[in-house]
């Protein structure tokens, strides 16, 4: 069998970038982060360059070893130019060309996609996908996002939206998403807007459980809600079921509430 040879990924995301050094044969050497909150795609970029190439220096891996790059972002996308669109939850990165940047930076191939399709490849090659034929892996953190195989395929669909569940709309006169439209599920369940719900609706309560365990409104955040509903306190836990009840609402077998209403 040939040897694994190195590769780098960088995981952009809403909060921060994941970037790793790993092995053609799945294993994971070393990863870094670099944040990307409230941040220009000018800063991040250089500073994702950066983190890969200390990576690879404190590895001991010369630059030529390195074969590719990997790089994933949330949608939209355009993934024949290698483009990052708009995504909602990184209002600063407008039509990014980053596939391009990441080669010529680092000499090599540069290989793009989706966030949650990435993911899902990489469940379905060397996680518990392995030998299945059709899986759904889906991911729940800043926003909501799934990469489905089908038939032993990813499935991309026309434009590369194919799996963008967080926009599925649960309830049309509920709470704006980021992505203009009202009732998403990632609405309703993401990690982004849940911390904002909890921050608008703890702001005039500075001796709540979720305030006291976060330190500050602002750093409420997921972590905080479930060490608070480890904690057993009622508001956490009231949020946590409202998430879960949306997300159970989500599934494709949960009776529809609309035709349970019109039963009456
Ligand atoms: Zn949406």
């Amino acid at each position: 069998m040939a040897k694994p040879f190195p590769i780098l990924g960088f995981d952009v995301g809403g909060t921060k970038v994941a970037v790793s050094l790993v092995l053609s044969d799945g294993t994971l050497v070393a990863s870094s982060r670099v944040p990307n909150k409230e941040r220009e795609p000018d800063d991040v970029l250089p500073a994702m360059v950066s983190a890969g190439k200390s990576l690879l220096a404190d590895a001991g891996i010369p630059r030529e070893e390195l074969k590719a790059v990997g790089v994933c972002t949330p949608s939209p996308l355009d993934f024949k130019r290698g483009i990052v669109m708009a995504p909602p939850n990184m209002k600063m990165w407008k039509h990014v060309p980053i596939r391009d940047f990441l080669a010529e930076e680092f000499g090599v191939r540069a290989f793009f996609d989706n966030d949650a399709n990435a993911s899902g490849l990489a469940e379905w090659l060397f996680g518990s996908g392995v030998g299945v034929q059709d899986m759904l892996y889906l991911t729940m953190s800043t926003g909501i996002g799934a990469g489905v195989i089908a038939n032993g395929h990813l499935l991309r669909g026309a434009t590369c939206d194919a799996g963008e569940v967080g926009h599925m709309i649960l309830d049309a006169n509920g709470p704006l998403c980021n992505c203009g439209l009202r009732g998403c599920w990632e609405a309703f369940s993401g990690g982004r807007a849940i911390a904002q719900r909890m921050q608008r609706e703890l702001a005039d309560k500075p001796n709540s459980t979720i305030v006291k365990l976060a330190g500050s409104l602002e750093n409420i955040d997921m972590k905080t809600l479930s060490d608070a509903v480890l904690a057993n306190d009622p508001y956490a836990c009231a949020v946590w079921d409202g998430m879960m009840e949306r997300n159970a609402q989500s599934s494709p077998s949960a009776p529809s509430p609309s035709s349970a209403a019109t039963s009456s």
